[in-house]
């Protein structure tokens, strides 16, 4: 395990992702939970064999990966097949974030957990890095990035843990609600602090 593994989590559209750009460009390697799903579930996938026999070849595309609008269908309409799914998947990432985080050569890693609470995974870390913003914010800009309907945007939110469980995890807190410029004083501000508890730690 790294020296010291900090969690970025959020809700969507919170702004990990410029965060955790931010880290990265400070030399800080962010290990993505999002990323290692998605290679879990691509053409020779590692998780594709389990999901294939949980779910049949139809869970597979001509490709080979996880046939994504199969799956989001039957996940949507049915808690029973996003359960199995999960607990294919979850163990999987888990496993591969830790592996990374061995290798990982600096001080610490900054692991991108988007559903950090909502998979209980708070444990595996020594620190909750929390990206918050009003949700009113928070709403406008995941329809501003991703075009989706407010009906859409309110059932993903919904299917997140609310923005007072993940206040009274963190440990940390980045403020999103003013402009991007902020980000990169308080990502300074948390890497320098990182740094520093890694160098006790040791
Ligand atoms: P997440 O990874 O948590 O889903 P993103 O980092 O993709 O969130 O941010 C969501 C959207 O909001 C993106 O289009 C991003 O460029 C934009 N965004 C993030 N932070 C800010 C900010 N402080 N001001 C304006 N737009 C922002």
């Amino acid at each position: 395990m790294c020296r010291l593994c900090v969690a970025l989590t959020g809700g969507i559209g919170s702004g990990k992702s410029s965060v955790a750009e931010r880290f990265a460009h400070r030399g800080v390697t962010v290990i993505d939970a999002d990323l290692i799903s998605h290679a879990l579930t691509a053409t020779h996938g590692a998780a594709m064999p389990a999901i294939v026999a949980a779910f049949g070849a139809a869970a597979r595309a001509p490709t080979g990966a996880l046939d994504r609008a199969w799956m989001r269908e039957r996940v949507f309409h049915d808690a029973g097949v996003r359960q199995e799914l999960e607990s294919i998947l979850h163990p999987m990432i888990r496993a591969e974030m830790l592996r990374l985080a061995e290798q990982v050569p600096g001080p610490y890693s900054l692991l991108a957990i988007p559903l950090l609470f909502e998979t209980g995974q708070q444990a595996l870390v020594d620190r909750v890095l929390v990206v918050d913003l009003p949700e009113a914010m928070q709403i406008e800009r995941v329809r501003r990035r991703d075009g989706l309907s407010d009906a859409t945007i309110h059932a993903i939110l919904a299917s997140q843990v609310d923005r007072q469980r993940r206040l009274s995890g963190a440990d940390d807190l980045i403020d999103n609600s003013g402009a991007l410029d902020a980000l990169d004083a308080r990502v300074a501000e948390l890497d320098g602090f990182y740094r520093t508890l890694a160098q006790v730690r040791r």
